[in-house]
């Protein structure tokens, strides 16, 4: 299109003001207040402004769209005030699903979190003598209960204790900068993993200050290798836990109990970044190789690292449990202030920790996911199908894995039934995407064609909203 033409074009669109002097804005702009529907049809009509330039606007289509613009600016003012962080429901039967949040909370977490937030809180003050306290002791002392009869007895409990930070990255980042900076921490090639979201392993050392000193192979390493790197410089052993991704074949690695022996027989702190951090026994739901915080902790690791949302199942957190005095060390780094979590963190560790003491798995949201059978979700699956019948789509009930995510091993996975859904008037990615654009957004898998939807992460009650979106998308 000719500039001349598009400069006549930009001259037919209404200026800002003769734009909210419509009758319709003046009426919106009483209710919603005369900025926000400025505002809203300053964007409407910069978007008409760019259409125009890219020529996707033109003297036919124009009309149209300036008659539209009140209702343009009246669609745009209420999507602005949507939130844009909304509740969705997680279909694809990946528990700890990074994208979506990870970790869901529990009703009584959410109570804790809202009684220790909505007014004051005694966060850092101690109620017995009125002096100040520390935040730490909320979450410490169940920590201790937890470790003490994991450990066999309170004495070992005593000996341990636990800090909370940000996330498990600043966790790492903590550890390494407190007990190496200036010198080298030994990890096995093997582990030198990227995690989701940038997080490498070298990269963290290097801001940490401690150099990363590599030993073995990416397939093989051995204790001895770990032995021969020690020297002067040496300030700690890092073991990694491969988290994403798997070695298989021919491989070997040390025992933890190897490296235990290794760092206690050279005097060097033994850091294990475990990532997940299980506080439940997987090995109950069939699920091997995933080391629990207790298990490493009994090994005689020094300092563990782990996060709170992923097994676990609490709030995003770092967590740091370890020797006494190690663990004295790291709250003493000034980086801990930096690192430091709020009072919602700890009311929703507290309370999620509590769950734990008092072995009520069930309220846990992740724990109770894991450990409904394959045939209580076939049978929701089932009365779903039923349901939606009669409808234009194709569901068919289909043998599947329901996968843990967060981090755990990949081969962490549930046997599980899945709704496989197909249309013969839409491609399985419009399936989704009208899924994904539901009152409640829905979030299924695609697979060979098909949209998978396992309902082993969907809370119960959210079947029937399922239930109603499959028969809207049918009748639409
Ligand atoms: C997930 C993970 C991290 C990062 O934890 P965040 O809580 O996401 O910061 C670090 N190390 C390992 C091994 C992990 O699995």
């Amino acid at each position: 299109m000719a500039e001349s033409t598009k400069a006549e074009l930009y001259r037919k669109l209404p200026s800002v003001d003769e734009l909210t002097r419509q009758a319709q804005l003046l009426s919106l702009a009483a209710a919603e207040g005369q900025v926000a529907v400025t505002s809203a049809a300053r964007t409407v009509l910069a978007r008409l402004r760019e259409q125009i330039a890219t020529g996707t606007l033109d003297e036919h289509t124009l009309g149209l769209a300036i008659s539209g613009l009140p209702d343009a600016v009246e669609r745009q003012l209420r999507r602005s005030l949507q939130y844009s962080l909304r509740a969705v429901i997680n279909a694809t039967g990946v528990i700890l699903h990074t994208n979506l949040g990870r970790a869901p909370l529990s009703a009584n977490v959410f109570e804790h979190i809202r009684s220790a937030a909505e007014g004051y809180s005694n966060l850092e003050f101690d109620l017995e003598t009125g002096a100040r306290g520390k935040r730490d002791v909320h979450v410490d002392r169940l920590f201790r209960q937890l470790f003490s009869a994991g450990l066999g007895g309170p004495d070992q409990g005593g000996e341990i204790s636990t800090i909370v930070v940000n996330n498990n990255a600043a966790a790492v980042l903590l550890a390494l900068n407190t007990l190496a900076e200036g010198g080298e921490v030994i990890v096995s090639r093997g582990e030198l993993v990227e995690i989701g979201g940038s997080f490498r392993i070298p990269d963290v050392m290097a801001k940490s200050g401690a150099i990363l000193r590599e030993v073995g192979t990416t397939n093989r390493t051995r204790i001895t290798d770990y032995e021969r790197a020690i020297g002067e410089k040496t300030r700690s052993l890092l073991r990694v836990h491969r988290s994403n991704f798997q070695i298989t074949g021919f491989t070997e690695q040390p025992s933890l109990q190897e490296l235990v022996s290794l760092a206690r027989a050279r005097n060097l702190p033994l850091i294990e970044d475990l990532g997940s951090g299980a506080l439940f026994d997987l090995r109950s739901l069939g699920i091997s190789g995933e080391p629990g915080v207790i298990d490493s902790v009994a090994s005689g690791v020094d300092v563990v690292t782990y996060s709170g949302d992923k097994l676990l199942g609490g709030p995003q957190a770092g967590l740091l449990t370890g020797k006494r005095d190690l663990i004295a060390r790291i709250r003493a780094n000034p980086l801990f202030r930096a690192l430091r979590v709020d009072k919602l963190a700890y009311a929703a560790l507290e309370a999620t920790l509590l769950a734990y003491v008092k072995r009520d798995h069930d309220a846990i949201p992740i724990v109770r996911m894991m450990r409904i059978n394959a045939d209580e979700v076939r049978k929701r699956a089932a009365s779903l199908i039923e349901s939606v019948n009669g409808s234009g789509l194709r569901l068919e009930m289909v043998a599947g894995e329901s996968v843990v995510g967060g981090g755990a091993a990949p081969s962490a996975v549930l046997p599980t039934f899945v709704i496989a859904m197909t249309s013969e008037q839409f491609s399985a990615d419009e399936l989704a995407a009208r899924l994904r654009t539901s009152k409640t957004p829905i979030i299924a898998r695609v697979e060979d064609g098909r949209v998978l939807l396992d309902l082993r992460t969907v809370f119960p009650e959210q079947d029937t909203v399922i239930a109603s979106a499959l028969a809207n998308i049918a009748h639409n």
